[in-house]
């Protein structure tokens, strides 16, 4: 999700294999519709045949649900969770309980309430369990989070078996206001149905739905048919395979999506589509843009980003392989922002100047979801700075190719700002609150998890560039991606890619960038000239050339955080001295006797250690003016800051 620029809320198989043994359960059939791929990209956990109808007027939707779950776990299994994400808007869940925490002004007006219902429970060979459905509420024990559901089976489920659940449920939506809902004739069909757990690390893992946490779910395929009124324009994720119109007014479109690990859907009768095609390394994919009627003149905008984005990731990380990605401009941005498999959601509005790039920012932030949350499919409950930390960080490389540095998120009216500036605007509020590790759901706030897993895990990726150069960290995220894509790798899959590929042990760093909270912050302490011969009682007429000064220049570690740097230290004759200090005393002393004197002392001149807090106190000047300049570049760039939060604001 892009959560940055928006303050609102959070913001913010089938091919069973044949291995199945059969020794308890009736073999689970096969799902319907033909394969569309040679073969799976995925190890296909679970498939989904989902028959939906919406009702545009209630905004309801009733539907049966097929799962056919293969137990791959390697244990017998009788006790299956399931999420149940709509019921978080309701006024006693654990999401609304955070939500209030947060922001106390806040308050679930009706309009914003939603729910989904299971009606019916029955595992073929099992018969009806409805009965047996029980809410649990593992992560806080809230008795009134009804986000996650289990079922126990009279009996278990052998490994390599695979188990048919068909499931009745009816959602009823609400106005949206965090990713999925409806706005008048807008609707956004996002965790709307019974999604399995996964069984990861030797356990169930299926969290209750946060304020702040997004998804968790293993790749298998989705036949969903949504049968809408005929008149709605409809996206989903996937492919389209067919569509029927029925007598009733209704139509039916089936959509079929393999090797993804969610389904969403949305429709409004006024989309305007616009299709174009981005010729990859795997072959040719379409580009489906649903945009507002009044935001057609951007049309071009979009399909610009997508196409240089896609050609990007194509070229550093590796190939996107489905055949369609829909693209989403939302009729309510806080419907906006935010990734499916193979479906994005944007953000703009009408007036949006081409130079504030709030367009290009989140269709290229959601399309790289694409790769670190759809392909490698990270558990964001728990690790979302693989997800949202490894994505802004290769947004801001996009980016700046794309727009030039220092001008990738704005560049207008003489304001610009670069991406890795704004990235690090937001790890410098929650700099010493919360490592990166935390899970989702456990940070002291949903900003503090915003600013560390979105501004800090890129800001530290970006000071890790110093460390293994920018070079290796892209060949480690090529070697990452192609390795975990269609996998749930771990955080420390992630770093020992790195270090392997870096040839470098990184603990030193990721113990402290990763794992830990330490502040980084060097500054010039001191730095001055005295010339040597001070006690002399007459001494010799200063001259340029001749006199000889002891300069000292004193840099200190303010902040626990320890990272080698380089000080610069300039004189007036021209000469130059770069030292490099490791940093893991507190502080050091250079010293020089020179027939010169000090004009300036630079810590991190390149300022490379984007992790530096402070800025302002890692440079010593003698004339005051370009000291002044430098701090004023530095305002000027929190300046540029506000102005583009503000617009995205009104966005
Ligand atoms: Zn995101």
């Amino acid at each position: 999700m892009r959560s940055r620029f928006i303050p609102l809320f959070f913001c913010a198989a089938a091919a069973c294999a044949g291995a199945a043994t059969a020794a308890s359960l009736p073999q689970a059939a096969r799902p319907p519709v033909a394969t569309l791929a040679d073969k799976p990209l995925s190890e296909r956990v679970v498939a989904y045949q989902i028959d939906a109808r919406f009702d545009a007027n209630k905004r309801t939707l009733d539907a049966t649900e097929v799962l056919i779950y293969r137990n791959l776990t390697g244990r017998p299994q009788d006790t299956f969770p399931f999420h149940l994400y709509l019921n978080a808007f309701q006024p006693t869940s654990t999401f609304m309980k955070e939500e209030r925490r947060d922001h106390a002004k806040f308050e679930l007006k009706d309009k914003y309430k939603a729910s989904a219902e299971v009606k019916s429970l029955e595992v073929v060979g099992l018969g009806d369990l409805t009965s047996q459905i029980r809410f649990i509420a593992p992560d806080d024990g809230n008795p009134d989070d009804r986000t996650v559901f289990q079922v126990k089976l009279p009996r278990p489920v052998a490994p390599n078996e695979s188990v048919e659940f068909r499931i009745a449920f009816h959602d009823q939506f609400g106005q949206v206001f965090a990713r999925t809902g409806y706005k008048r004739d807008f609707i956004m069909g996002a965790q709307w149905f019974p999604k399995i757990g996964v069984w990861w690390q030797g356990a169930w893992n299926c969290h209750q739905f946060h304020a702040t946490t997004e998804f968790f779910a293993d790749f298998g395929t989705y036949d969903v048919k949504l049968t809408v009124p005929q008149n709605e324009v409809v996206g989903a994720s996937g492919v389209q395979v067919d569509e029927v119109k029925n007598a009733d007014g209704t139509k039916t479109l089936t959509f079929r999506g393999e090797d993804i690990h969610d389904f969403a859907w949305t429709a409004q009768p006024t989309y305007h589509v616009v299709e174009d095609t981005f010729n990859g390394s795997m072959g040719s994919v379409k580009i489906r843009l649903l945009l507002q009627p009044d935001h057609v003149d951007q049309a071009a905008r979009h399909l610009r980003i997508m196409q240089e984005t896609m050609e990007r990731f194509d070229q550093w990380y590796g190939p996107y392989p489905y055949k369609q990605i829909t693209v989403v401009d939302p009729a309510d941005l806080r419907a906006g922002g935010m990734e499916y498999p193979t479906l994005i959601t944007g953000d703009t509005a009408w007036w949006m100047p081409q130079g504030l790039r709030l367009v290009e920012l989140v269709v290229e932030h959601e399309f790289g979801h694409q790769y670190w949350y759809g392909m490698v499919a990270t558990n964001e409950f728990e690790d979302a700075w693989l997800d949202e930390g490894i994505n802004s960080y290769t947004e801001c490389k996009v980016l700046d190719d794309i727009f030039g540095k220092d001008k990738s998120v704005m560049d207008l009216w003489g304001l610009n700002e670069g991406d890795d500036a704004s990235q690090r605007n937001d790890y410098l509020v929650a700099a010493d609150l919360d490592p990166m590790s935390r899970f989702a759901y456990q940070y002291i706030n949903s900003s503090s998890y915003a600013d560390v897993s979105y501004g800090k895990t890129a800001t530290v990726l970006l000071t890790l560039e110093k460390v293994i150069g920018e070079e290796a960290l892209k060949r480690a995220l090529h070697t990452y991606f192609m390795r975990y894509r269609f996998a749930h790798p771990t955080k420390e899959d992630f770093l020992r890619t790195i270090e392997e590929v870096s040839g470098q042990n990184l603990r030193w760093y990721f113990d402290q960038a990763v794992y830990g909270t330490e502040v980084l912050d060097y500054e010039i302490r001191r730095a001055q000239s005295d010339r040597l011969d001070w006690y002399l009682k007459d001494p010799p007429k200063r001259k340029k050339g001749e006199t000889t000064y002891r300069t000292m220049v004193l840099a200190h570690r303010k902040g626990d955080f320890i990272f080698p740097v380089e000080v610069v230290i300039r004189f007036d004759n021209g000469e130059v001295a770069t030292e490099h200090w490791d940093g893991k005393d507190r502080w050091v002393r250079y010293t020089y006797d020179k027939k010169a004197k000090l004009v300036s002392a630079q810590l991190d001149p390149d300022t490379a250690v984007r992790l530096d807090k402070n800025f302002f106190n890692n440079s010593y000047t003698k004339r005051a003016d370009t000291r002044a300049s430098r701090k004023l570049l530095y305002y000027w760039t929190w300046v540029t800051q506000l102005v583009a939060q503000w617009l995205a604001w009104l966005a």
